[in-house]
């Protein structure tokens, strides 16, 4: 159970005032909240960006050259625009000393007339500009004087989204402020004097109410003290669940490997050296007594299916069953299509669960129950409480590049202490590692499969459309198959994107039914027909949107087209970009870009055109997102992180890890101090899965 006194901040955003479903959508957006409504606390942590300081300025002869002010005087004068002029309503305040001109561009004089009436004091906020000497403020803020108070004179500068201003935001995220509780403290006292933070609340207040602009930068202590919360969650959530399988002894798997080499002799070629280490570290850890806990990383088209296959076939000898879990729908079916005909070969049964499957599950479900079931592949239904196994031995996470390992690690209920394999695509830097990961050991996939050859990438102006698209025609001529990706279209419809429908409908003139369609809004039953009919002989062109990043494997498709690629991020890239080159053709990748490229993504798309090589482009990927990507999404971060930016909090982690370490061995003592604040920090973070990993749950 949550702690009540986390409550208000767990309230829907939708609860404060000013959130209408309009809104809330808004702030959905901009918080990067994809899953349920956004709540209180994603407002709060929706850090700004920036601020503006306003300068309160007591006599008009000494207004500054620039910058934010707030001024007082009396109305002096109003110089309304003549009919139809396009000139602006001028109003002049004066203070006896000096004056300055208020400008208003399309506005009704009655509303001017009732705001700043004549001979009457106001304030006004706003930005000073000077014209022929004369200071000017355009549209400022007007108030009363009596209520100047409410003026901002530090007013933080929110990431936005179409459609919601900063004024507007900023309000809502006040109001947000206005809810949060005081919490009890889960730092130690030590830490928290040495570093001199302020309290978890007071660092929110600081962050949105701010006294001053340097308050709000990351190197300052209330941001560092957020970030060292978050990473403090996490780390403290890793080690639970690393404490917990350390606890639960795993089984010592018992196998000869007859049924792997009947793979091997099945497949029309031999495992990379790098595969067979990888499959050696993971016989080893099967035989031991003690939990597999790997992680097999190997860039997009390493092959690490076959190695998971390999190790799914050693415990299914010892009679254990595996699940293997992808993140998206697709990529079951696809890991369902390579394994099953392969398992089948070999006497092993797989069954597909997916969230949409209905028909046919009470039967699976049965049969997985009974042990008549032994490889078990989809989605994160296979979690659901309904699914149970007779023995599951090995669970398998195809997590490719997408984070959320915490989550996934907990899965550990539906066997007695599963051995894990964690599948990633490689680009996590190792310094990240232990952040995502915590204590895995590590098999990587360096060597990729023998006769790949290097994607060539080009990058072109989509200026150059037409020209594209006959190089496509002729390609598709001599055979070759084509992925053509466009960003997903969910924004405003204002934003000028290529619609992946109106880009197959324009490519469908010129290849009639080879032209194909994919997109995440088409139901379970399209989308695998439209994939089929792409691996037959039948399509040529398949028109995608993002769906195809994680893992579509289509070996002879030779040539990727990626629209608006500089809407994309570099692993997002790279991951689109390995769906060619998997077979022996040679194959290329065609990035095009609408002008004018920003300096990051000029930057990002000369990352790609420069190499192939996943873990070069994983660390120029962190080193460019560093810098000011200000879309104001989570991704501006480290990924799976809101609050935390390694390149300002990077040395927090170390401290993070000492920190959570303390924490443990505090409460494996029986200590109860301090239990209720960790549990409101891991709730806080969404790591309360670990909770019931804690000493008395
Ligand atoms: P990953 O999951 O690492 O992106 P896959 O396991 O999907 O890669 O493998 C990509 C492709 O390479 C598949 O078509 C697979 O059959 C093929 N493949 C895997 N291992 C080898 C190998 N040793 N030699 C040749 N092809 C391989
Ligand atoms: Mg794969």
């Amino acid at each position: 159970m949550r702690p009540a006194l986390l409550d208000p901040l767990f309230a829907e955003a939708a609860s404060l005032p000013g959130v209408g479903p309009k809104v809330e959508k808004l702030l959905a957006r901009v918080t990067g909240v994809a899953e349920g409504p956004p709540l209180v606390r994603d407002l709060l942590f929706h850090l700004p960006v920036s601020a503006i300081a306003r300068q309160q300025i007591a006599s008009l002869d000494e207004l500054p050259q620039q910058g934010h002010v707030v001024v007082t005087g009396k109305v002096e004068h109003h110089e309304a625009p003549r009919r139809h002029s396009r000139a602006p309503y001028r109003v002049i305040l004066d203070d006896g000393r000096g004056t300055v001109e208020l400008i208003f561009f399309n506005i009704r004089s009655q509303w001017i007339e009732k705001i700043l009436p004549l001979g009457a004091t106001r304030t006004v906020s706003g930005r000073i500009d000077w014209f022929d000497y004369r200071a000017q403020i355009v549209h400022p803020e007007v108030m009363e004087p009596n209520a100047a108070d409410k003026i901002q004179m530090v007013e933080p500068i929110y990431p936005l989204t179409e459609g919601l201003s900063s004024r507007v935001l900023g309000k809502i995220v006040r109001a947000a402020l206005d809810r949060a509780p005081t919490l009890p403290e889960w730092i130690t006292a030590d830490l928290i004097a040495r570093e001199k933070w302020p309290s978890l609340t007071e660092a929110l207040a600081a962050m949105h109410r701010p006294q001053e602009a340097a308050a709000l930068l990351p190197e300052a202590p209330a941001w560092r003290r957020l970030a060292f919360d978050e990473l403090l969650a996490s780390q403290l959530a890793l080690g639970l669940v690393r404490r917990n399988a350390r606890k639960t002894a795993g089984k010592a798997r018992q196998f000869s490997g007859e049924r792997a080499a009947k793979l091997h002799e099945l497949l029309p070629f031999a495992l990379t050296q790098a595969q067979q280490d990888a499959v050696t570290h993971i016989r080893k850890d099967l035989r031991s007594p003690e939990r597999m806990l790997r992680l097999l990383q190997g860039d997009v088209g390493s092959g690490k299916t076959l190695v998971a296959l390999n190790a799914i076939l050693d415990v299914s000898e010892d009679g254990g069953q595996s699940a293997l879990m992808a993140p998206t729908e697709i990529l079951a079916r696809q890991h369902f299509a390579t394994i099953a005909p392969l398992a089948e070969s070999i006497g092993l049964t797989t069954a597909l669960f997916t969230g949409k499957d209905i028909a046919g599950r009470g039967e699976k479900l049965a049969a997985l129950a009974a042990g008549d079931i032994d490889i078990a592949i989809g989605t994160h239904a296979l979690f659901q409480e309904s699914v149970a196994f007779k023995d599951l031995g090995l669970v398998i996470v195809d997590e490719q590049h997408r984070f959320g390992v915490h989550q996934r690690m907990l899965l550990s209920g539906k066997g007695s202490a599963p051995d894990l394999l964690v599948m990633t695509a490689t680009p996590i830097p190792r310094t990240l590692v232990l952040t995502y990961f915590g204590d895995m050991e590590i098999s990587e996939l360096r060597e990729k499969p023998a006769g790949r050859r290097p994607i060539d990438t080009r990058v072109a102006s989509s200026e150059r459309l037409s020209e594209v698209k006959e190089r496509i025609r002729s390609a598709v001529d001599k055979g070759e198959k084509v992925y053509w990706v466009c960003p997903l279209v969910e924004e405003s419809e204002s934003l000028d994107v290529a619609a992946a429908e109106e880009r197959f409908r324009d490519l469908e003139k010129m290849f009639g039914s080879r032209a194909l369609l994919l997109h995440g809004r088409m139901k379970a039953a399209e989308k695998a027909e439209a994939m089929q009919r792409f691996r037959d002989a039948g399509g040529a062109v398949l028109v995608a949107t993002t769906v195809i990043e994680v893992g579509v494997d289509v070996p002879d498709a030779s040539i990727i087209v990626i629209e608006h690629a500089e809407r994309f991020g570099l692993a997002q890239l790279h991951q689109l970009r390995g769906r060619v080159g998997r077979g022996d053709k040679p194959s290329s990748c065609l990035l095009l870009y609408k002008p004018p490229l920003s300096e990051t993504a000029r930057e990002r798309l000369k990352v790609m055109r420069e190499t192939n090589d996943g873990f070069v482009i994983a660390e120029a990927d962190l080193k460019l997102r560093g810098e000011g990507d200000l879309l104001g999404t989570r991704q501006s971060g480290m990924p799976g992180f809101r609050l935390a930016r390694p390149e300002f909090h990077g040395d927090l982690l170390s401290l993070a890890r000492d920190e959570a370490k303390l924490i443990l061995a505090r409460e494996e003592k029986g200590g109860d101090a301090g239990r209720e604040a960790i549990r409101c920090l891991l709730y806080l973070f969404g790591r309360d899965e670990a909770i019931r990993l804690m000493r008395s749950g």
